[in-house]
């Protein structure tokens, strides 16, 4: 299938075709969510030319919007004419027309009995049950997967029924058929989107990535200094870049931005609290406990260990803490006083100072 001649970008279409990965609304949709919340972008998962249902990778071929279902007819008559030039067996060609037309509208695709075949196209005992095991086995892999590359090795007897040993092989050409059809479906709905000419698509870019770039421009302060060389370019000659290098240059910028609230983040949880160069005014109210001062320190040490205050129990755990600072402090007497007073100072002022 993947011919040398087709170029690279082909190559890459066709296979994301087989294999489902056209960026369809859908699957945008998931990848956006995936995201984290911050680049996260306003995106819908509806079909951009039915604005009705979800843009699934079988929504491509089963779109009701009108240009769309021409395309698919279209595709299919294409196909028709190679399977008559190519001698291909006439209800072969039929019967997977005829299924793929329907299960592209939607519509259940009727069951076929040896007496429906013979009646319809007339053909032996032989060719029927070779059709109908051609049938069931394409429809265990399911008839839209053909559209994928993905036919029942079974057709290519009774397609070939009237071909001599020197024809070849009927299914490779068959399946570059149906990928060709796929392709022209998809490259439909991605021109209807970004317009039919290079020049089209990238305006279209460059509109949809303005907001951002201005957006950028307007909240400098989310970047770091150091990443200032960033935003050296004025906004008015920025626009006027190639929507690829603008693409990157806002990934650069999403990537400074993190960069800097990570930095942000990390020093704020380094400065020390407050608490460590003073101690609050508060600390009066709750430290004197007569109880507690009175008692010497080994008895101190015991009821810490083994009877459980209840009053300390009771405590928050910034009450609890300014406690072991005091009982810390009160160790060592002199050092406590001296610190304690110019505490006080400080926070009270010399009035308070003078009284006691
Ligand atoms: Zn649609």
């Amino acid at each position: 299938m993947l011919r040398k001649h087709n170029t690279p970008k082909d190559r890459i279409q066709i296979i994301k075709g087989i294999h489902g990965w056209r960026p369809t609304k859908r699957r945008l949709h998931v990848i956006n969510k995936k995201r984290k919340t911050t680049q996260q972008e306003d995106t819908t998962d509806l079909c951009p030319l039915c604005k009705e249902h979800q843009e699934t990778q079988n929504h491509i071929f089963q779109c009701p919007q009108k240009q769309a279902r021409i395309n698919r007819t279209k595709g299919l008559r294409q196909i028709k004419t190679y399977c008559q030039t190519r001698d291909t067996f006439p209800p072969v060609t039929d019967i997977i027309t005829k299924n793929l037309q329907q299960w592209m509208n939607i519509e259940t695709i009727p069951s076929q009995t040896d007496i429906t075949i013979t009646s319809r196209y007339r053909t032996t005992q032989q060719e029927t049950t070779e059709l109908l095991t051609a049938i069931n086995n394409q429809t265990k892999i399911g008839w839209e997967q053909i559209l994928h590359g993905r036919i029942s090795l079974s057709w290519e007897k009774i397609a070939t029924k009237h071909w001599t040993k020197k024809d070849g092989t009927w299914t490779p050409g068959f399946i570059r058929q149906t990928v060709k059809l796929s392709t022209n479906i998809w490259l439909h709905r991605v021109e209807n989107e970004f317009g039919f000419t290079e020049q089209s698509r990238e305006q279209y870019m460059q509109t949809q990535l303005r907001p951002r770039i201005e957006q950028a421009y307007t909240n400098t302060e989310t970047v770091s200094q150091y990443h200032n060389h960033l935003l050296r370019i004025p906004l008015a000659r920025r626009l006027l870049l190639p929507s690829k290098t603008n693409k990157r240059w806002l990934q650069h910028i999403a990537s400074a931005k993190a960069s800097y609230e990570r930095h942000q983040m990390k020093t704020l949880l380094n400065t020390p609290k407050i608490t460590t160069f003073f101690l609050p005014k508060k600390t009066k109210k709750y430290h004197p406990n007569p109880t507690l001062q009175q008692m010497p320190h080994k008895k101190q040490k015991q009821t810490e260990k083994h009877i459980p205050n209840k009053k300390q129990q009771t405590l928050t755990g910034q009450q609890y803490k300014l406690q072991i600072n005091h009982t810390e402090l009160k160790k060592k007497p002199n050092y406590h006083k001296r610190q304690y007073a110019t505490i006080t100072n400080y926070i009270e002022g010399p009035q308070k100072n003078n009284t006691t």
